[in-house]
């Protein structure tokens, strides 16, 4: 780790690259965007991610004492609660369409609201109007929602002639944020003006130069967007150093939906509620506002996992060996096994219909555990392992070693 080194001014892109074989630019995305609103240029209009970066650096903000936020995400919702603990009389939070298509975490949402934030659903800033360059008031657009625009989401349009008016001394837009490419000058901007990444090699228009996250093509996200990238780059980078460019492709995996019917025997059980300080005791500091849960909350909120997908997607070698050898299972789908339920043989269960006929559990229960009570019943797609797991001669005969299941190449057999 080299902290506190910024490409561009402390050091070139240029240097970097020449001391590297590769290089992978994940500079996320730290520009506030413009609202395009007249009057953004008066003293007192602040950017979201500036006035937050300025908070978490503890160097002074300037914010008044009534503050408007503009914007409806993750950013406006922390800028909204950070005014609160930093001592607004008043926080807005003006945004333009209504709370059902907010982006941020209906959680924050609430909490803010809880914190005494008073939304301004359904306006716009229209104008911000000030005094001696500096912003008094913000002149607000009345929106109303018209048909859905291109992210399936009704789109605000204007009520004309209708405005609203309201005293404020400070505006943090948080509208969004994109990326400043300062010192990244050879690197390949889209019309948008983020890093150009291809999507299956991450790979920019310079050949040793990678790119993921929040700076490259779909431009800011989640937390774990960038995760997942980072994690898929990091393979192809592996292979651009050994040589060659394996582009990352989407693994094969077989989905299905999984309704409430699917899971009707398991019980309901609602999950639990974190601990968390008062509204009125939180908006006073920055300590964190959830306090955990204790180690048995957690045991029993884990225990509500449905365990719904396959309990053995990360080691299933019929999945690796299929992904790794570019089968495309289209061609070879069939119709599921008829009739199998999974049944139980004291700590293993078995499904049949993940069942390969592979016959590694039948030879193991013959040849490592000596018992010989498993077998091959049947021909060609009506074969299936034998005997049934619940017949009580099996349960008598088998000596619970779970050779079986530890040879099962797929999810059939799952240990209990
Ligand atoms: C205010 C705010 C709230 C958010 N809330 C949530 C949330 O609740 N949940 C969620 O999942 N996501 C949230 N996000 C989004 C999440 O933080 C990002 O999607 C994620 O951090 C992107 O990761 P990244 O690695 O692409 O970029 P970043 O995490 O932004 O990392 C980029 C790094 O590059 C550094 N850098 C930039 N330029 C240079 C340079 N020239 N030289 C050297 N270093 C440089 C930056 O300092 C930074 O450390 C939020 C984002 C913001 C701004
Ligand atoms: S647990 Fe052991 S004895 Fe029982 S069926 Fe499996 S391999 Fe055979
Ligand atoms: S080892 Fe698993 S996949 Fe192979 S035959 Fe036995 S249950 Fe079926």
């Amino acid at each position: 780790m080299k902290n506190n080194v910024k490409i561009g001014s402390d050091i070139t892109f240029a240097e970097i690259r020449e001391s590297h074989d590769a290089t992978l630019v994940a500079i996320g995305a730290w520009s506030s965007m413009s609202t395009r609103t007249k009057g953004e240029e008066l003293e007192g209009v602040v950017g979201g991610i500036d006035f937050l970066q300025k908070v978490a650096l503890g160097e002074e903000t300037g914010m008044g004492k009534n503050v408007a936020v503009v914007g409806g995400g993750n950013t406006a919702m922390d800028a909204c609660r950070t005014a609160v603990r930093l001592g607004a009389e008043n926080v807005y939070v003006i945004y333009r369409r209504t709370r059902a298509e907010m982006p941020a975490e209906d959680i924050e949402i609430k909490e803010a609201m809880e914190e005494g934030v008073e939304f301004k659903f359904l306006t716009n800033p229209d104008e911000y109007l000030g005094e001696n360059g500096k912003v008094t008031q913000v002149k607000l657009q009345v929106m109303e929602l018209g048909e859905p625009d291109a992210s399936g989401r009704r789109a605000p349009v204007p009520v004309e002639g209708k405005f609203e008016i309201l005293d404020i001394d400070t505006v943090i837009a948080a509208i969004g944020q994109k990326v400043n490419p300062t010192g990244f000058e050879e690197i390949e901007l889209n019309s948008r003006g983020i890093i150009a990444a291809d999507e299956f090699t991450f790979r920019t228009n310079l050949a040793d130069v990678f790119a993921v996250g929040d700076a490259t093509n779909r431009g800011a996200s989640i937390a774990i967007a960038a995760i997942g990238e980072a994690e898929k780059a990091s393979k192809v980078i592996d292979s651009f150093l050994k040589g060659d460019v394996v582009p990352y492709i989407k693994p094969f995996v077989s989905e299905k939906t999984v309704t409430a019917e699917d899971l009707a025997h398991k019980e309901k059980i609602a999950r639990a509620k974190m601990p968390h300080r008062s509204p009125e005791e939180r908006k006073n500091d920055f300590k964190e506002v959830n306090l955990g849960f204790s180690e048995e909350g957690a045991r029993n909120e884990a225990k509500r996992c449905l365990e719904c997908g396959c309990h053995d997607y990360k080691d299933c070698s019929l999945i690796r060996h299929a992904n790794r050898y570019e089968i495309h299972p289209e061609r070879f789908e069939g119709v599921p096994h008829r009739g199998f339920m999974e049944t139980r043989l004291l700590s293993i269960e078995r499904n049949q219909h993940k069942c390969i006929l592979c016959n590694l559990c039948v030879r193991t229960c013959e040849e490592v555990a000596k018992k010989g009570i498993l077998g091959l019943v049947g021909r060609g797609f009506d074969t299936v392992i034998k005997p049934e797991f619940n017949s009580p001669d099996v349960i008598a005969d088998c000596k619970n070693c779970k050779k079986c299941f530890e040879i099962c190449p797929t999810g059939a057999l799952k240990l209990l």
